[in-house]
């Protein structure tokens, strides 16, 4: 077999089109549609491109290539939680989530992007990390996801509104902070003015803990929110639940915090599983009282959503009002993440993208 390896167009900015354009000896306003067929109307064939000669579609669908993930399947919560299961050149499998903002029809949505096949971190309560890792997501597939995301929800809600997607968070399988130059360059090109044109503010990073990939963040020109997964606040805690915690402890995490806040002048959200009988007794609310306090942060509680085949447990309702109680009277801006798209398994740490029937 001979076959061509296809020149990826998807991820690439105009002065890269132009240039590929250039090579192929095509004039330069080409590559402007061509960019506006991408971005703005997520477009992978080259045969839909309605305003480009015939032989050049034919040309660029043999030598390139637009690879938005294919929509295998898409479920639909009460709530209007969208989760589609997308299908990767290689057939591998990710879940991307969309969530509305409100229950008005004309809501806005926050689309939560995977970085990863699986995650090699392995935290004890998530079912992405107990489903193992398969491969880092490149750049261009985690615009796929907003693209082809994007694509799914015009057909159902009329919106010509660009920003039809306010929020894009990288919560979905996968650590950021281990796929670091593709999560970045993905949010360069999400954030380019002349394409998809998403503010930097509407973008979050969360991350269980990589101190690496915190330095780096910190010394990088974004205007991103950082979101940190604490769920503890004793390191015996920690490291049961985020075995990363062994490599970073508590300490150093907190030093890398208060540095990434010190240089940045960004506040943090701190993600919080609550757990019953594991992480939400008066104690635990104690210790996060006293290591947060001092830090220029919003604490987000997420009451766990149950995992089949897991041990954990969501608390009682009256358990979480307690902790949450315990916490604002301490002192910390807490909020309790309303929960949304459980009933068809597409809340935060219930993706895994197994083979759906
Ligand atoms: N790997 C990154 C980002 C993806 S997970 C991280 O861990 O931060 C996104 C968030 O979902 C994290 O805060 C994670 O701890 C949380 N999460 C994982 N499993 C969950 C579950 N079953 N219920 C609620 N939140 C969960
Ligand atoms: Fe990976 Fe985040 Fe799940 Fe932990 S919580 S296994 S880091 S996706």
């Amino acid at each position: 077999m001979n076959a061509q390896i296809k020149t990826e167009l998807l991820g690439m900015n105009m002065q890269e089109l132009e240039e590929y354009m250039a090579s192929m000896g095509e004039p330069r306003f080409r590559s402007r549609q061509i960019h506006k067929w991408i971005y703005q109307k997520e477009v992978n064939s080259f045969y839909d491109m309605s305003d480009l000669p015939r032989e050049l579609r034919q040309k660029l669908d043999e030598k390139a290539q637009i690879s938005i993930p294919r929509v295998l399947k898409q479920r639909v919560s009460v709530d209007g939680t969208r989760k589609f299961l997308m299908e990767l050149e290689d057939k591998k499998r990710i879940e991307t989530v969309l969530i509305p903002q409100s229950k008005d029809k004309n809501t806005r949505y926050t689309l939560c992007v995977s970085t990863q096949v699986g995650c090699p971190i392995g935290c004890a309560f998530c079912a992405t990390g107990v489903s193992g890792f398969q491969r880092n997501l490149k750049y261009y597939e985690i615009v796929g996801e907003y693209l082809g995301a994007k694509r799914e929800l015009e057909k159902k809600v009329k919106a010509e509104d660009n920003a039809l997607i306010a929020n894009v968070v990288y919560m979905g399988m996968g650590e950021p902070m281990l796929n670091y130059e593709d999560v970045i360059k993905s949010i360069r090109i999400l954030n380019d003015s002349i394409g998809i044109n998403l503010g930097q503010r509407h973008i979050t990073i969360s991350t269980s803990g990589d101190i690496g990939g915190i330095n780096k963040l910190t010394r990088e020109d974004l205007q991103v929110t950082l979101a940190i997964s604490l769920h503890a606040c004793n390191d015996e805690t920690r490291n049961d639940l985020i075995p990363l915690n062994r490599k970073y402890p508590i300490s150093e995490l907190m030093e890398a915090i208060n540095n990434y806040i010190l240089e940045t002048n960004r506040r943090v959200t701190f993600e919080y599983i609550m757990l019953d009988n594991i992480n939400v007794s008066r104690a635990d609310a104690d210790d996060m009282i006293k290591l947060i306090k001092p830090v220029l942060a919003n604490v987000n509680l997420i009451p766990y959503n149950e995992v089949e085949g897991l041990i954990y447990k969501k608390p009682s309702d009256k358990t979480i009002m307690q902790f949450y109680n315990w916490l604002v009277n301490g002192g910390l801006n807490v909020t309790i993440r309303e929960e949304k798209g459980s009933d068809i398994e597409a809340a935060c740490g219930q993706l895994r993208a197994k083979r759906e029937r």
